[in-house]
């Protein structure tokens, strides 16, 4: 009896460090280049570049970010992560910055978000096992891009992209040209409906930064969400925002409130084919809606140009 439950103990002594320790599932999409589902949070993925790494998202937490960066050193055999781009300011995909700022890589996001980026990595958790706090010399600094930023070593030809205001204000994508693998952040989930309630969502814009990419060769696509590879997402969020995009325009015209916007999603006519009208989905219609009402206000607020007086002669 005594020695079962030296073995239990045994046992639980080995379970605990194990499952406090967040696990990411790594895949290898191409010499150089991997991505990884963490337990928590957004996908993430990473390449070669010179003689480090380039990391794309964080994760949720600084734990998972933490892991990220082990499972970075595994797979790259223990290169230096030199910067993460962070695609958009939301916490599945940037809460894991600070432990990339305490290992000393450089965090790149779009202009817009620089600041309250900025704050998340500041922003501590407490505790021993912080990253940040470990290293009190640690200085974090946010680097950004205004639309367009190349990163090359003759091996890889990194691109990194801001298209408008789209999921959110910030949204970024990293294009690997040569491997033709397209990281996505939120402008496009895999097998998923693309989340468009973010309070800086800019549905038009979304549909606009889609169709660009619509032109981009790609083999393989890292969703924030879904399955990595598959670039059918691609295709398939954009028809949704396009779609919900088109219920909101015509709510809007016909002047609905958000009642009678939730009643008038459910109508046979403003079904969208092959998809089940979810809550999820009606709170994407609302949140479109909420953004075009605003446009149109705005529009209307705005004075006519008055007719410039002709130069007298
Ligand atoms: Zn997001």
């Amino acid at each position: 009896m005594k020695s079962r439950w030296v073995v239990t103990l045994f046992l639980l002594a080995l379970a605990a460090p194990l499952s406090a320790q967040p696990r990411v599932h790594v895949e290898k999409l191409a010499d150089g280049v991997w991505a990884g589902a963490p337990d928590k949070g957004a996908n993430v993925g990473w390449f070669v570049l010179g003689d480090g790494v380039i990391a794309v998202d964080a994760g949720a937490d600084a734990a998972t970010g933490e892991a990220i960066l082990k499972a970075i050193a595994e797979s790259t055999g223990g290169k230096p992560v030199r910067a993460v781009v962070i695609t958009h300011a939301h916490g599945d995909h940037a809460g894991g910055a600070r432990a990339f700022a305490a290992a000393g890589a450089r965090i790149i996001c779009q202009e817009s978000i620089a600041g309250q980026l900025l704050a998340l990595v500041l922003q501590s958790k407490g505790g021993a096992d912080d990253p940040l706090t470990a290293k009190p010399n640690a200085k974090p600094v946010v680097e950004a891009i205004s639309e367009r930023s190349i990163m090359v070593d003759g091996i890889h030809d990194a691109q990194v992209f801001f298209l408008g205001a789209a999921h959110s204000k910030g949204d970024m994508v990293v294009y690997l040209v040569n491997d033709k693998i397209l990281f996505i952040g939120d402008l496009a989930a895999n097998g998923r409906m693309p989340f468009m309630q973010s309070p800086d969502v800019d549905p038009d814009g979304w549909e606009r930064a889609l169709a660009a990419l619509s032109h981009v060769p790609v083999d393989k696509m890292v969703p924030g969400h879904g399955q990595i590879g598959p670039t059918s997402g691609l295709l398939e969020s954009a028809a949704y925002v396009h779609a919900v995009n088109q219920l909101a325009h015509k709510f809007v015209a016909a002047g609905m409130n958000d009642e009678l916007v939730g009643i008038q999603v459910h109508a046979p006519e403003n079904q969208i084919k092959g998809l089940e009208t979810s809550e999820e989905h009606v709170l994407n219609v609302k949140a479109a809606v909420r953004v075009e009402r605003e446009k149109v206000a705005k529009k209307a607020a705005t004075p006519a140009p008055t007719p410039a007086t002709p130069a007298k002669k």
